[in-house]
């Protein structure tokens, strides 16, 4: 018999309760516009970036929002991009790598080297997101992440607001105390589009080759970089700069 495959939640919290969730939201989201003025908003088009990116739209703070396409997306994802733009009528700035880093990176470890070993993997995710998230935030002051204190053991100590020590700019989680069931009731009472792959079984959406389906009762990020320990599962964009 197939094993079950992760499922989305139902819808298990209240409509009110959903929308106090929301204007409190909708509240972070002004506080960090008062407090900072060039604020970047990185989406994956994954569930929490999504009740983010509603909130944005709808509240309409002047937010900017890109995603990184390493090119090595799923095509459901890169189809999301051109889904949700269509939606809010919103721009959704896409960034890639370097050619060259790519290239080099190729000759070096191979496509997929990342397989192989961890420092391939962390080269990887370096030339791929790391470097391109750097630049993305080069004029930024402030930007914003979908996180959640209960999305892995590394996020355990998450805060709504933390400095970017590297970038020396501000680091916003407005989702950090939010919960799997608040994110997929939000999203189911408020009619926001949904990333495709979530209905694969998949809770938590990367790159194509290192993401998959997770089943029924495991770890909500067991399908990021499957091959990978717990405590190795993060790509470096989250990573301070005290704890390299
Ligand atoms: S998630 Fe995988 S393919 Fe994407 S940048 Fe990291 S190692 Fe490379």
């Amino acid at each position: 018999m197939k094993p079950q495959l992760w499922k989305i939640p139902e819808s298990s919290i209240s409509k009110k309760d959903i929308e106090k969730r929301n204007e409190e939201l909708h509240l972070r989201l002004a506080e960090i516009i008062k407090r900072y003025k060039a604020v970047k908003f990185a989406t994956s088009l994954a569930a929490e970036d999504m009740v983010i990116t509603h909130a944005i739209a709808r509240s309409g703070v002047s937010i900017q929002l890109f995603t990184l396409n390493t090119g090595r997306l799923h095509e459901q994802t890169k189809a999301m991009i051109a889904k949700v733009k269509e939606h809010y009528q919103i721009d959704i700035e896409e960034l890639h790598p370097s050619a060259r880093d790519v290239e080099s990176y190729i000759g070096q470890f191979g496509l997929n080297g990342f397989y192989e070993s961890e420092d391939a993997k962390k080269a990887c995710c370096g030339i791929r997101k790391v470097n391109v998230l750097h630049l993305a935030l080069t004029k930024a002051d402030a930007w914003i992440t979908g996180q959640r204190k209960e999305q892995a053991v590394t996020r355990a100590e998450l805060e709504f607001f933390e400095d970017d020590l590297e970038r020396g700019i501000g680091k916003f989680n407005p989702l950090f105390d939010w919960s799997e069931k608040e994110v997929w009731s939000y999203l189911s009472h408020l009619e926001v589009p949904i990333h495709p792959l979530h209905r694969q079984g998949y809770p938590s959406i990367g790159c194509e080759p290192c993401s998959r389906a997770v089943k029924e009762g495991e770890d909500v990020r067991a399908g990021r970089w499957w091959w990978l320990q717990q405590e190795s599962k993060e790509c470096g964009l989250h990573v301070q700069e005290s704890q390299t």
